[in-house]
């Protein structure tokens, strides 16, 4: 079998990029990055005020999240930081979702300073609130959990009763009074059902059951509902041969609740959001790092100049991202390899049992699907220092979006 999923680079563009930009880095693609955004918003456009608040924590990266903006994306924090990167990009007001939980009180505070639509993870955050802040914007959101498990077509998907997000069914009801009290006029709710997901059928499953929880709440309080999120968690294959979620598909789905659950219940001025990462991400980024060391022991290692510390999703989930070794895109896959990084933590493998073609000391390997979640959640374990992110142009050019650590970086929190 040969390597059957390709990377959005050719060897040799990889070959000219080495040149300039060291080893290891994260690669991302600015023409995939806006053309999925535009099949994103494409397949929305039926509902009026429809936006896709990109998730920051999939990918901080100011170049990136510009690069969404342009879209039309507005953008979904859950931190401090993440709230100040958006305020040093002039993004602010309606533009900001702002869905934390356990949320420490000066979030609250910029957040309501900088106009972000607040999501309420529980119940108890809105006395907090009156505390921290006090004053209510117009507009407010409600995270709700439905507890049990989360099914499509008898096929559990995740389980929403084990998970710390949201409000339960009675606290929800509760929180949209508290919420009116205090003088808030639109309120939208906010879910999170299942993670990573290819099945087009999780965005429409999860719409009608807010749809129908909407008109309940309508009908029980009084509240105008302004919008539901239907948050992230849409997928993508990681694994060759794996489909890629339609999002036309997942739209019109979608659309067919709206149109049914929605509309007869006067209800069709609802806006639809979403909040995705990975969905708007992954597939555009990759990990290009170089082969330092061949090994042979009891089984046959490739150690990269890459860590888990730039790409922690195999060493934490076991998670699969395909390899392409550079410039053997053409070759038998008939060698078996763990392709590892430097740490002292034997889960610090990319690879485990993976059949690739002969891999050689100097060769570069494309580790794919590092767009979102990937750079992002690195660390500096064993004193390593995190790679740069570089932006490929849709003129073939590239530009330097954030460089690499360096050991001052390391040493910039410490007292010598
Ligand atoms: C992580 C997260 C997202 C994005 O999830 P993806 O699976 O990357 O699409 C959206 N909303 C919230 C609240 C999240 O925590």
């Amino acid at each position: 079998m040969t390597n059957t999923k390709m990377p959005f680079v050719s060897s040799q563009q990889i070959e000219a990029l080495e040149r300039v930009f060291p080893t290891p880095f994260h690669l991302y693609d600015a023409r995939g990055i806006t053309e999925n955004a535009r099949r994103v918003n494409a397949a929305f456009s039926w509902n009026a005020g429809y936006r896709e608040y990109f998730a920051v924590k999939a990918t901080p990266t100011p170049a990136i999240m510009e690069l969404l903006r342009a879209e039309g994306c507005g953008m979904d924090c859950s931190s401090l930081t993440e709230l100040l990167l958006c305020e040093k990009l002039g993004i602010g007001g309606d533009e900001i979702m702002f869905s934390s939980n356990d949320t420490p009180a000066e979030e609250f505070r910029l957040a309501h300073k900088l106009g972000a639509i607040i999501n309420f993870d529980d119940i108890s955050h809105i006395p907090f609130y009156d505390e921290c802040v006090g004053e209510y914007p117009e507009t407010m959101c409600c995270r709700y959990n439905p507890g049990g498990k989360f099914s499509i077509a008898n096929r559990i998907m995740d389980n929403p009763g084990e998970a710390k997000y949201g409000m339960t069914r009675e606290q929800i009801s509760e929180a949209f009074r508290m919420l009116m009290q205090r003088g808030v006029k639109h309120i939208g709710i906010h879910a999170f059902l299942a993670s990573n997901t290819t099945s087009e059928a999780y965005y429409p499953e999860l719409a009608a059951q807010l749809f129908h929880l909407a008109v309940e709440l309508h009908e029980e309080t009084g509240a105008h509902v302004a919008f539901i999120n239907l948050s992230g968690g849409v997928g993508i294959p990681y694994r060759p041969g794996e489909p890629m979620p339609d999002i036309s598909v997942i739209g019109s789905g979608v659309k067919r609740a709206f149109d049914d659950i929605l509309v007869p219940a006067g209800m069709g001025d609802v806006k639809i959001f979403t909040e995705m990462g990975r969905y708007m991400l992954a597939p555009y980024g990759c990990l290009v790092t170089r082969v330092l060391h061949e090994k042979k022991i009891y089984k046959d290692y490739i150690g990269v100049d890459a860590s888990a510390c730039d790409l922690m999703r195999p060493a934490m989930y076991g998670a699969y991202h395909h390899i392409t070794v550079c410039g053997k895109e053409e070759a038998e896959c008939d060698h078996l390899y763990d392709v590892t990084g430097s740490l002292c933590e034997n889960n610090d493998k990319f690879a485990v049992d993976r059949m690739l073609p002969e891999v050689e000391v100097g060769d570069t390997l494309v580790i794919h699907d590092t767009g979102a979640h990937g750079r992002a959640m690195g660390y500096n374990y064993n004193g390593r220092l995190r790679s740069a992110e570089v932006l490929l142009m849709p003129d073939g050019s590239a530009k330097l979006i954030r460089r690499a650590e360096t050991p001052e970086d390391y040493f910039a929190t410490l007292d010598f």
